[in-house]
């Protein structure tokens, strides 16, 4: 059987057609093996409904025998064939997990290489080496090959479909909405309102952008603030891009509220949006949903059950807010998945990275680690912020100190954000995110309540996010386990003080021998020779999913840490925890591999756990977080 290293649904562009228009642009699932891509067309009306209801038997298709699946009844293989494939992912982290997988199982196909042309044939001829052949070799090979083929992975366009799928010329200055309001937090800064739209006049990778508003005014807004223009719907409270029909039925059903109602993209038609909505109904005590189409007329005027005309969807949404006109209710409340609270920025402010203590407002002690006490406190009397004061002797600060500028660089919404540290007074203080829920180990411990298998699923979903990030930026985190996990108000698992190990100043938790040294999350490449990597990361994460499983069971829990040492590099490996199906157990065991190399990286593992083919039902049963 062919592994497949990832798998998608992306928007591809026909082959066939020489014009670009919308209707040329169909989803299609992409898989990508070590030997091959492919694609397979998609049955909408069947594909979801039908999930879970197939065998789980084995079913070949073409030469490839994949594993048995209820999503491949609803998938009708394609011949691939090598002309330009133009693809549109729905997300830019995705295209990036693409994009770096590709480039990784091309590198040693010169074939493939001298094919390859990293930009687009435009205007009669290739944007990056201006050759006019469409079938030219490729002349203008960047040092390590970018793309498959002429495959060209961009973010997904939403209607209209642009004219041609080409970059943005050099030069033009890139548009954003704000989708959250920003305060300025020091003189560098530039206050965003939500809604309104900002030039961007130096975009880095780093968190923070130079960007100029209407009036001309020019600052540093944090780049999580903000959204391209053509995206602007996600500034609506009633808008959730990546939700499906089941899930936004779900949703509005446990509100149960009249007039309750969710803006969604269209999973049947590409580039369109759905409005569902919710009504109490006197025959079903469960209510009743309808879904409707947003219409569009040739001249792009707005419509939804009757043609009252609008030229843009938040007037349309506006104008069924007040009056039902053709519908089951009108719209009354926009439900959402999460509530759209601001994430963190990287930082109080740009450049801001030495905090003044005189700002900060001690509320309650968190708790206790290798440093000292954790405090729960505000930063100028209004933003939550967690306090770590570090007991004199515990670390070496200096080292850190330098460290934690380039840590503040780090930014991801599944990490915990490091704000900043005060270091002109002893003991010094790293301050942080706040999470209300504080440590994963706890909070698996000592929650009550059941947790679903789909919840606990994605608890290591939020932990693999944020260390894709972190294997993306080549930074390891040395020591990943779930009591270095936190989890906040809307139960979001993020992954903390990544890095910190290395500044720790005590034996028993920097040597391999010493008692606090964490060998049941170490593979044998760091218990026998202090090898790092990120795929010693990808080890203790494996660990960590056993711990999720298992709802905080200390891993090896019979042996004392010797005897696990001993034991693991003689390959014995953890037991499959009683709520972990065995797909999931395959998961976890991928990560304990002996050798190094053959574990997956953690941009694999997160395509194997966001595919429900991968997970059975786990991916399915969409269940909403524990609050
Ligand atoms: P250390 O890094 O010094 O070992 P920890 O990060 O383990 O300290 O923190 C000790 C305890 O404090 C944690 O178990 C957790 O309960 C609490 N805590 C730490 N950081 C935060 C935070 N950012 N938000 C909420 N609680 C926290």
């Amino acid at each position: 059987m062919a592994s497949i290293i990832l798998e998608s649904i992306f928007l591809k562009r026909s082959q066939q057609k020489k014009k670009t228009s919308p209707l040329n642009f169909k989803k299609r699932l992409f898989l990508l093996t070590e030997s091959k891509l492919s694609y397979y067309e998609y049955d909408f009306e069947r594909g979801v409904s039908l999930w879970g209801c197939w065998p789980h038997t084995s079913t070949k298709h073409g030469d490839e025998d994949v594993p048995g699946s209820p999503l491949w009844g609803s998938f009708k293989p394609v011949v691939y064939d090598e002309g330009p494939l133009y693809v549109f992912s729905p997300t830019e982290e995705l295209r990036k997990r693409w994009i770096h997988q590709l480039k990784s199982v091309i590198r040693y196909n010169s074939d493939l290489v001298q094919k390859y042309h990293p930009c687009f044939w435009i205007d009669g001829q290739y944007l990056c080496c201006s050759q006019t052949a469409k079938n030219a070799m490729g002349s203008c090979l960047p040092a390590s090959p970018c793309s498959l083929l002429s495959l060209a992975v961009r973010k997904m366009v939403m209607k209209p479909l642009p004219p041609e799928p080409a970059p943005s010329a050099a030069g033009e200055m890139k548009k954003v909405v704000a989708l959250y309001n920003y305060v300025p937090m020091n003189v560098q800064d530039l206050q965003l309102q939500k809604g309104e739209e900002y030039l961007i006049l130096e975009e880095s990778h780093l968190p923070w952008w130079k960007a100029r508003d209407k009036n001309g005014r020019e600052g540093y807004i944090p780049s999580n603030y903000v959204t391209e223009t053509s995206n602007s719907l996600e500034i609506y409270e009633w808008y959730s891009k990546n939700i499906t029909r089941s899930q936004a039925e779900q949703l509005l059903k446990q509100e149960g509220k009249e007039g309750g109602f969710i803006v969604r993209d269209s999973t049947s038609k590409t580039g369109k949006y759905t409005v569902s909505v919710y009504a109490k109904s006197a025959v079903d005590p469960q209510g009743m949903i309808r879904h409707y189409v947003v219409c569009c007329t040739p001249q792009n005027q707005y419509y939804l059950a009757e043609k009252h005309l609008f030229s843009t969807i938040p007037e349309l949404i506006m104008y069924h807010q007040h009056n039902s006109a053709g519908l089951i209710s009108r719209l009354k409340y926009p439900v959402s998945r999460h509530r759209k609270s601001a994430p963190s920025t990287a930082g109080l402010g740009y450049g801001s990275w030495e905090i003044d203590p005189k700002d900060l407002t001690f509320l309650k002690e968190l708790g206790t680690g290798q440093f000292g006490v954790v405090k729960y406190g505000k930063w100028r009397g209004q933003y939550n912020v967690a306090i770590k004061m570090i007991r004199e002797g515990s670390m070496s600060e200096d080292e850190f100190i330098d460290e934690a500028k380039v840590m503040m660089n780090l930014s991801h919404e599944k990490l915990v954000q490091l704000y900043g540290v005060c270091t002109k007074q002893r003991p010094i203080f790293i301050i942080t995110e706040y999470m209300a829920n504080g440590c994963l180990l706890n909070f698996l411990r000592e929650t009550q309540r059941r947790f679903q298998p789909a919840e606990l699923l994605e608890m290591c979903k939020d932990v693999c996010e944020a260390m894709e990030y972190l294997e993306s930026k080549q930074f390891l985190h040395r020591d990943l386990a779930a009591r270095n996990c936190l989890v906040n108000d809307q139960g979001i698992v993020k992954v903390s003080d990544f890095g910190l190990s290395r500044y720790v100043l005590d034996d028993e938790y920097t040597s391999s021998m010493g008692s606090k040294f964490p060998v049941r999350w170490s593979p044998p490449e760091v218990l026998l020779y202090s090898k790092f990597s990120s795929k010693s990361d990808v080890w203790s994460f494996g660990v960590l999913m056993w711990e999720v499983y298992s709802l905080g069971k200390m891993p090896y829990e019979r042996f004392n840490n010797s005897e696990t040492t001993e034991h693991v590099i003689q390959g014995l490996r953890l037991y499959r925890p009683q709520q972990a199906s065995e797909r999931v157990y395959a998961i976890m065991y991928s990560c304990w591999h002996e050798k190094a190399e053959e574990r997956p990286t953690f941009s694999t593992l997160l395509g194997s756990i966001l595919l429900p083919r991968a997970l059975g039902l786990e991916g399915l049963i969409w269940e909403g977080r524990p609050q």
